[in-house]
This record gives structure tokens, C-alpha cells and sequence, in this order.
């Protein structure tokens, strides 16, 4: 059976999620408290409706129990995000995915048993400030408070070396855990294979090392 989402909150964040979902020809419920909203949503979501998520009757109402993953995507709100969150972990609903506003809603919404919480303004904000410092760095993914994982191009300092002539553990206090050339992707790097131009590392390790790397050797 093909999966159900719901998505509460149609504003940019959640609105684009609907979008993506719908058109992966997946079965959307968007709900809104606003009319104009959910008008917007009619045609591309399975199902579009006015609900206020804070109403439990409302969201039991409907069906919210038989839908698999529930995204919550109310934005200044805070307090309807949380208030939200717990009526879904009341209700039993088996996967939660709420939009964070800052640190502290984070918390609290981790908390309050929220299954995944995102938080896409700072986790963009990093992405685009590490490709800033260098055109080579493609990708950044925050793994923990102080670990992260880097996709960087193989930079001039590295062409034609090896990972054993870069020797970056020993250098930077960093691993490199795959190697991708194209679409193919090496997962056991050789110490022996030269670095090229069209190879991209991904390079795990503590953000303080990762810095060092990337102002070094990027
Ligand atoms: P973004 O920053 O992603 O654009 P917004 O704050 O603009 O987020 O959008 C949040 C959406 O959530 C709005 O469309 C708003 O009407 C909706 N919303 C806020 N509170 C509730 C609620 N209690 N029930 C349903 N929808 C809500």
C-alpha cells in the first residue's frame, strides 16, 4: 500500500514538501487554517482542508490516525507547532516530522517526541556559508553539534596525490569515507588511487577538524 503523508501548514516550507510529495505521485492531506491556503493546494494535494491542528477533535476528525508521516510545517507559531506535536504523539501517529523555528522550539519538540526535527533556515544557512568559503566544498551535512560530513571536489592541492601522499587523517583528524566519480560512488577508497579532477570526497570528522581541511586543502 502506498504511503500516506499529511503536511499542516501550507506556508513556504510546507507548501513545498506538498508540492514534492504530490508530485512524486504521493497520497497528500494538506491542511490549513487559512482558506486562501488550502484553496492554493486543492489541486495539487490528494485531499486540501481547513483545520485548525491545535483542535484534536478536528484532527481526528480527519483521519489523522491512519496516516503514516505527519509534517508539520506552522511556522512563527510556536506554540501551534508544539501544541500540534503532542496531540500527533497522542494520537499514536507513527512518524512526526516538525519544522523547528529556533534552538529552544528544537528542544522542546524533541522532547515532546517529535521523530525528526528539521530546522531548514540555519541547516541552509551553514550549507550555503561552507560552499561560500570554498566553490570546491558541494555539500555539508551536520551529523552531530560538533561532527559533520563534507562533499568537496578534489581542489589543485590535491590533484595527482594520493590519500596516502595527503595523509589527511594524520593532517586534519579527518576520514575519508567514499570517493564518488560521477554517479559511481567507491565506499573503500584505496590509499593507492590518484586524486583527479572529477573526484569528490566525503570527508567525515569534527567540525573544528573539518575546518582546518577545508581552509588548508580545499
Ligand atoms: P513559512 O515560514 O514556511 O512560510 P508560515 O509561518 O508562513 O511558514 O506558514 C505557516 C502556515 O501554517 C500558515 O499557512 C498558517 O496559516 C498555518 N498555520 C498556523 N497555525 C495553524 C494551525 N493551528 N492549524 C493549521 N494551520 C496553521
Amino acid at each position: 500500500m502506498k504511503k500516506e503523508f499529511a503536511v499542516i501548514g501550507l506556508g513556504r516550507f510546507g507548501g513545498s514538501i506538498c508540492r514534492e510529495l504530490s508530485l512524486e505521485g504521493m497520497q497528500v492531506l494538506a491542511i490549513d487554517n487559512d482558506e486562501d491556503k488550502v484553496n492554493e493546494y486543492k489541486n495539487i494535494a490528494s485531499h486540501a482542508v481547513i483545520a485548525d491542528s491545535t483542535d484534536e477533535a478536528s484532527l481526528k476528525e480527519l483521519g489523522i490516525k491512519n496516516i503514516d508521516h505527519v509534517i508539520v510545517a506552522i511556522g512563527d507559531n510556536i506554540q501551534a507547532s508544539i501544541l500540534t506535536t503532542v496531540i500527533l504523539t497522542d494520537l499514536g501517529i507513527k512518524k512526526i516530522t516538525v519544522k523547528a523555528q529556533n534552538d529552544y522550539h528544537e528542544k522542546i519538540l524533541n522532547k515532546i517526541g517529535a521523530d525528526h526535527v528539521v530546522h531548514p533556515e540555519r541547516d541552509m544557512g551553514k550549507r550555503i556559508a561552507h560552499n561560500i568559503i570554498s566553490n570546491n566544498i558541494l555539500d555539508y551535512l551536520e551529523l552531530s553539534d560538533d561532527h559533520s560530513i563534507v562533499e568537496v571536489k578534489a581542489g589543485k592541492k590535491m590533484l595527482g596525490k594520493t590519500l596516502v601522499d595527503l595523509d589527511i587523517r594524520a593532517n586534519y583528524g579527518c576520514n575519508v569515507v567514499a570517493i564518488k566519480q560521477g554517479k559511481e560512488i567507491n565506499v573503500s577508497p584505496s590509499a593507492e588511487d590518484v586524486l583527479s579532477e572529477e573526484d569528490v570526497l566525503i570527508v567525515i570528522g569534527s567540525d573544528k577538524d573539518i575546518s582546518r581541511f577545508e581552509k588548508q586543502l580545499v
